[in-house]
């Protein structure tokens, strides 16, 4: 990780393995690490001096030589059906967007990646956002950190965030290095102690860096499918035209394998009305995946200004569901949720300070916001 020396270093994002690497360098040991992670993730302590365990000493040279930031945020929007979405305020200028779900007894925290999204997905809204630059891994498990202090615990629950998606802005795989750290934290005993089948990460099917991911974490695998052939992909997710579908199901199927994933992938399929919702569609992608565990999660299109495609009715919708159930396929249609506040799949735009030359198709949805919005600073 390259730094410019003036910058201290910030320890939110360390992972267990890299905190012990950076003490190790300081004569500190082992378990030095396992308090301060304890510290700042279980207990959200932020200031050194709080941490009474630590030595005097080595709490004055953390505070001299290293910090731990957390998200600013510039906006908490809680949606009538619960769902919490917060802009946090980047240093640069730049924003992002965090989304909490609760659902009966599980709260879902859906999580950014990076700032925008250079992928170019036609039925995205981040994609017309462009592309800035990749969130530090403090940048990624600062919302998840975030998220457990603001939310209070659900009676008779310990916290109200069980599960982690990342499946916010951005495409975790082109994301590795900050992502796998802040993987493995989530599901760090002593950080965030979340079981690997409760961390999902969401990809468009970067096949080099999914080979690579089981080398460092076994969190839950989704793959935005969206398309039962490479014709019609190549047009959807861009990025199939680099890495087909067969090359990405082969992926899949390794990292099951390696990761002894049981419930195996979860294929998400954003249906659009009249391009990938007919029967002939389902039939195909029930032929494409047989053998490969794992579970169907249909997301009926949510469109956003300009958007190119509409969302299917509803009965085209629940007969794509009935054919693939009928196949044999655990098939699930994703609800929206927290749509009046754009807070819904696909519609996390934050505030991208486009480097790419997509800069004509900013959108500022957030610009105008309601009255009753609850502004924290
Ligand atoms: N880049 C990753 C993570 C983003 S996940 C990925 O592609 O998987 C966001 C999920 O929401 C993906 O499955 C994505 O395809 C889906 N999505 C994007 N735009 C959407 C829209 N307008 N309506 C419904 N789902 C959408």
């Amino acid at each position: 990780m390259a730094r410019a020396s003036s910058t201290p270093l910030n320890l939110l994002g360390y992972s267990h393995q890299q905190l012990v690497e950076l003490l190790a360098q300081w004569g500190e040991p082992r378990f030095r690490a396992t308090q301060l992670i304890k510290w700042i993730h279980q207990r959200g302590v932020i200031d050194f001096d709080q941490m009474t365990d630590v030595s005097r000493k080595l709490r004055e040279r953390l505070a001299r030589e290293t910090e731990i930031q957390v998200p600013e945020i510039g906006l908490e929007k809680a949606s009538s059906d619960g769902t919490v979405k917060w802009v946090l305020r980047l240093p640069d200028g730049n924003a992002i967007e965090t989304v909490f779900i609760p659902e009966g007894g599980r709260g879902t925290l859906c999580i950014s990646s990076q700032v925008g999204c250079a992928l170019d997905c036609t039925f995205c809204s981040t994609a017309q956002q462009g592309f800035n630059r990749n969130l530090t891994s403090a940048e990624i498990i600062g919302q998840v950190w975030l998220a457990m202090q603001r939310l209070p615990a659900p009676e008779g629950r310990k916290r109200a965030v069980s599960n982690v998606v990342l499946m916010g802005m951005g495409e975790p795989l082109a994301n590795f290095d900050a992502v796998v750290p802040a993987c493995q934290l989530m599901t760090d005993d002593n950080a965030y102690g979340l079981s690997r089948r409760r961390v999902t990460l969401s990809t468009s099917g970067l096949v080099p860096a999914l080979d690579r991911l089981s080398e460092h974490t076994d969190v839950a695998l989704a793959v935005s499918l969206h398309a039962p052939n490479d014709a019609l992909r190549d047009r959807l997710v861009p990025i199939n035209r680099k890495y087909p579908i067969a090359q990405l199901l082969d992926s899949c199927r390794r990292y099951v394998e390696a990761t002894d994933a049981h419930s195996g992938v979860t294929f998400e399929y954003v249906l659009l009305a009249g391009v990938n919702d007919q029967p002939e569609h389902a039939n195909e992608l029930a032929g494409l995946l047989r053998g490969i565990p794992g579970k169907i999660n249909l997301i009926p299109f949510n469109p956003f200004p300009g958007a190119p495609f509409d969302r299917p009715q509803e009965a085209d919708v629940l007969a794509f569901e009935r054919r693939l159930q009928k196949a044999g396929y655990v098939t699930t249609v994703r609800r929206t949720r927290g749509d009046d506040i754009d807070a819904a799949c696909g519609q996390l735009v934050g505030q991208v300070e486009d480097r790419t030359n997509r800069g004509m198709r900013m959108f500022r949805l957030h610009a105008e916001l309601p009255q009753t919005d609850r502004r924290v600073s």
